[in-house]
């Protein structure tokens, strides 16, 4: 259930620093916090495989795409908070190298035109 209808990226950062700063033991070190996102990345193909047709193990849970994002958002944030990094800097950072750099590269809609699926999509 959504209690908020926004979440800026401090608050986000925040939140998860008030979580982690209850505990003696801190944040992960660098190495184990990559081992981290790597699961978590993991985690996200095993529920697309699924949910593209692979066949679950037997009692194997199909997964939750929200959770598994949300997970790699959790140890990005992480990631980022131990570091001192501000990530909506560096999402601002990111969304104009983008915007510029693949300004025509892709196949622009007419107005109202719906998206088309496709196997390529629009990916950095
Ligand atoms: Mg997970």
């Amino acid at each position: 259930m959504l209690t908020r209808m926004s979440l800026t990226f401090e608050d986000a950062s925040a939140r998860v620093d008030a979580y982690i700063s209850q505990f003696r033991e801190g944040y992960f070190p660098p190495l184990l916090m990559l081992a981290r996102l790597t699961e978590e990345t993991g985690e996200i193909a095993r529920v697309i495989a699924h949910a593209s047709g692979k066949t679950p193990k037997p009692g194997e849970d199909p997964g939750d795409l929200e959770m598994e994002l949300a997970d790699l958002l959790f140890v990005t944030i992480c990631m980022a908070n131990e570091r001192g990094l501000n990530l909506e800097r560096g999402f601002e950072r990111m969304m104009a190298k983008i915007e510029k750099r693949d300004a025509t590269r892709w196949t622009r809609k007419e107005p109202g035109q719906p998206s088309e699926p496709s196997n390529t999509g629009v990916t950095p």
